[in-house]
């Protein structure tokens, strides 16, 4: 088969299929595997129950339940979802929103692929642009979403040591090249894979930066604020006419309904709106008819604050307790848990590869992920990013415990060797 140069792209190994195969077909295998590598959600019962009844609410209404199955959205997104979200950011935030500054999309990692090519990539006077990640480790979805080659370029960080075997990312701006050929800055916060949460005046510093070139600043708040607001730790969320913020409804619980949602200038958000029609015709509906209620209501914010949050925070304290009180003797650090669902640990000076790490702990029925793919754009070859994993916390107590001694047990087996 001859493929065009976009199949072949979209063909080729890319981290992010790699890595969904390697978690499905572990989940398929059959075999007993504790599954610390993905990014899927916790089941929360509370949650489940208040979509539950939503959902049988819409089933109980005819008219909402042709709307939930039966009716194309705009292609901006549903109108009754985005004016109700408008006014909830308005009445929180005083981000001064009108409806043309929203747009659904088919999740947001939909909504990255397509702000991603919007800025980066060939332009019509012969240029090229990238998209600027200010901080390394970033998320590994973005890693191919670019149709051209070298579309990212990436910072490494600087490494702050904090008590207790914690460690903080900073945004090394001294280092950070922003210049004419930057298409747009993108930082997750809460970051994955990290926990990190990049601080109100790094935002402040990367949001002048950005207005300063005339490109936009990307804040993908899929873990962020207002919800499903997994922070740990105080931030202030940041939006102006060249920030783009992108949500999710995904780690709210509803990662199968597949809903994003982009908060931008006008012009982007038509331009958004084009691509969409084109790609798509429109987004689902399912998870905007969904979660309507809870947004005209405010009880999302109430559910993520005092739920959802609560939660994912106990889970990670105790992950981290538990890990430090098997490693803590060794030259292990784990990044601050700030927020998000992960904790990133970095075993400094570990004898073997990360990777090497994560085949011992698969073969032990242990999944992880492997620190290396977390550094797109990134050039240069960084020791540290063979020397770190990502952990997910989400699974029940018991499994993680279990989940952590064996990962405690290889670790200390590998410095051992060393
Ligand atoms: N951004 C980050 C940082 C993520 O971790 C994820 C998913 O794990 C996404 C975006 C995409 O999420 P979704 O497409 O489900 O909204």
């Amino acid at each position: 088969m001859k493929l065009s140069s976009f199949g072949e792209k979209f063909t080729s190994n890319s981290g992010i299929l790699s890595l969904m195969d390697d978690l499905g077909n572990a989940l398929a295998s059959g075999e007993d595997m504790i599954m610390m590598g993905g990014g899927n959600p916790a089941h929360i019962p509370e949650v489940e129950t208040a979509f539950k009844l939503r959902l049988q609410r819409i089933l109980d209404n005819h008219d909402e339940f042709v709307r939930l199955i039966g009716t194309y959205d705009a292609p901006q997104g549903n109108k009754s979802f985005i004016d109700a979200l408008v006014k909830l950011l308005n009445n929180h935030f005083g981000w001064g929103l009108k409806a043309e500054n929203i747009a659904l999309t088919n999740g947001s990692q939909n909504a990255f692929f397509m702000l991603f090519n919007l800025f980066a990539g060939d332009y019509s006077d012969g240029s090229q642009r990238q998209i600027q990640l200010p901080l390394a480790p970033e998320y590994i979805g973005y890693a191919d979403a670019g149709l051209s080659q070298n579309f990212f370029t990436a910072t490494r960080p600087e490494i702050e040591h904090l008590e207790d075997n914690l460690f903080k990312y900073r945004v090394d701006f001294s280092n950070i090249e922003i210049g004419k050929k930057t298409g747009a800055i993108c930082v997750s916060r809460p970051t994955n894979p990290t926990g990190n949460v990049i601080t109100d005046e790094e935002v402040a510093r990367l949001d002048s930066m950005a207005q300063a070139q005339e490109i936009p600043l990307i804040i993908d708040g899929a873990y962020g604020q207002p919800f499903p607001n997994l922070l740990f730790t105080p931030a202030t969320p940041m939006w102006n006419r060249n920030t783009i913020l992108c949500l999710s409804l995904s780690k709210l619980g509803l990662p199968a309904l597949r809903t994003g949602i982009v908060i931008a200038d006008e012009a982007i958000i038509r331009a958004l709106t084009g691509v969409n029609a084109i790609l798509s015709l429109a987004p689902n509906s399912a998870g905007s008819l969904l979660a309507l209620d809870m947004i005209r209501d405010g009880s999302i914010l109430h559910l993520s604050d005092n739920v959802i949050r609560p939660f994912y925070q106990q889970r990670a304290l105790a992950a981290a307790d538990h890990l430090r009180s098997k490693l803590g003797s060794y030259n292990f650090h784990i990044h601050k848990p700030e927020g998000a669902m992960f904790l990133w640990l970095w075993f400094e000076g570990l004898p073997i590869s990360s990777l090497e790490l994560y085949n011992r702990l698969k073969a032990r029925g242990v999944l992880v992920v492997s620190g290396h793919y977390f550094f797109p754009g990134m050039e240069q070859d960084w020791r540290h990013s063979h020397e770190c994993i990502r952990v997910t916390y989400t699974r029940s107590p018991a499994e993680v415990q279990r989940g952590l001694e064996i990962i405690a047990e290889e670790v200390i087996r590998a410095y051992n060797e060393g």
